[in-house]
């Protein structure tokens, strides 16, 4: 479930060796999002996945997950997040799970929840699985069901929130927020910690993909954005040995850009349900590179070797601004993605940045569309989009 970041993709903890030596001049690739389909009962407005979506006849088979799971072990990954879509619509989950375990891999489950139940639950406790991060689109089901265009979606996250704590796996709330549920952030808040959950990602949304299309209905404003930082302040102060909140402020409002991914080619990597191996999940938004897959190479081969790793790995790629700027080492310059989408360029220094020439022209655009009053949904769907009728 990309919500994370994911399903947002910046979505989710990296466990570090500590004094483990870097293998490759590169850095360690640490974790992988492992997205086994696109595949997905609901349809929100702002998913990352991209706009073509892979059909179920394109995704890995089980025995190349399985391959793939193998390799992961071998060069080093830590972590494994099975993501989407939703993956819970494979039905080799417990099996790949299971292999993860094996070879000693941490697991986590980002999911919708919608398609759990608890037995599916407890079998994937049984294969090993080590986290589950559900997605909430609101909190309550009329503004909840409404966004992720699902029916009786929100009762059953309730009800798989529960189950994971039942059955004693780590829970992670991911929020996705946006200017239409943004009002219903104190309540969940205190839904997550109801539901004794570890970890709220207050996660407003970011703009590639599906959240481009439809920027106009889901920016927040400015007031509204000042608001959330000052409540999910409070709530850090006084929560703080209950329930750790992450929060994360749209990029088109920040003053500085976020360290995306770690880094180009740095710590992470993710595969495409078809097997393409990224920098990140929105990464086949740039046009113009061309990404190798675990069907053609080794994992091994395309992170140390393919050109689309190498293309913004570093600092020697960057232009002005970034080039002489001494925050070079600890943002990388910002997201590759953002550049592309809102500059043209993936070479570009990330307009997030207020050094970014472009900086300006975002920020007045984030202004004016968080004033739109297109309230109008572009769901999420295999056929370019479904508009949201009354
Ligand atoms: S439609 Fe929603 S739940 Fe499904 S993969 Fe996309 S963001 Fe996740
Ligand atoms: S100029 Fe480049 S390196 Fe410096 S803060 Fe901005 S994005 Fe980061």
């Amino acid at each position: 479930m990309p919500e994370d970041r994911p399903h947002d993709g910046d979505d989710f903890q990296l466990v570090t060796r500590t004094g483990d030596l870097e293998r490759t001049q590169y850095g360690i690739p640490l974790a992988v999002l492992a997205e086994l389909t696109h595949r997905c009962p609901l349809q929100c407005p702002y998913c990352s996945n991209p706009l073509e979506l892979e059909a179920a006849s394109g995704e890995l088979t089980t025995a190349e997950w399985l391959h793939v799971i193998d390799e992961l072990a071998e060069i080093g990954v830590l972590q494994i997040h099975f993501s989407g879509g939703e993956p819970t619509v494979r039905k080799d989950l417990v099996a790949l799970v299971a292999r993860a375990t094996e070879v000693g891999l941490y697991s986590n489950l980002i999911t919708s929840a919608v398609m759990l139940t608890r037995d599916k639950l407890a079998a994937l406790a049984d294969a090993g699985l080590n986290h589950v991060q559900i997605s909430f689109q609101g909190a309550e089901p009329v503004v909840a069901d409404r966004v992720g265009g699902f029916r009786n979606g929100h009762a059953k996250k309730l009800a798989a929130a529960r189950w994971t704590r039942e059955l004693d796996l780590p829970l992670t709330i991911n929020a996705v927020m946006h200017r239409q549920n943004l009002h219903q952030l104190p309540d969940i808040i205190d839904m997550a910690v109801a539901l004794d959950a570890d970890r709220l990602e207050v996660a407003n949304v970011q703009y590639y993909g599906w959240a481009l299309k439809n920027r106009q209905a889901l920016m927040p404003t400015v007031a509204q954005l000042e608001q959330t930082t000052r409540l999910v302040t409070a709530a850090q102060q006084r929560l703080n040995a209950v329930l750790v909140i992450d929060y994360v402020i749209p990029d088109y409002y920040a003053s500085r850009p976020k360290q995306c991914m770690g880094g180009w080619g740095r710590q992470f990597f993710n595969i495409s349900p078809a097997g393409k191996v990224l920098p990140c999940h929105a990464a086949e938004t740039i046009t113009g590179l061309s990404f190798e897959s675990v069907r053609d190479h080794s994992l091994d081969w395309i992170w140390n070797h393919s050109a689309a790793f190498n293309r913004y790995r570093g600092t020697d790629w960057m232009p002005e601004p970034c080039l002489s700027c001494a925050h070079k080492e600890e943002d990388f310059g910002g997201c590759r993605c953002q550049a592309f989408a809102l500059t043209g360029d993936a070479g570009n220094t990330d307009p997030a940045c207020a050094l970014s020439p472009m900086h300006g022209r975002i920020f007045a655009l984030a202004e004016t569309e968080s004033g739109a009053d297109r309230n109008a949904f572009l769901y999420r769907n295999f056929s370019g989009g479904l508009p949201e009728t009354d």
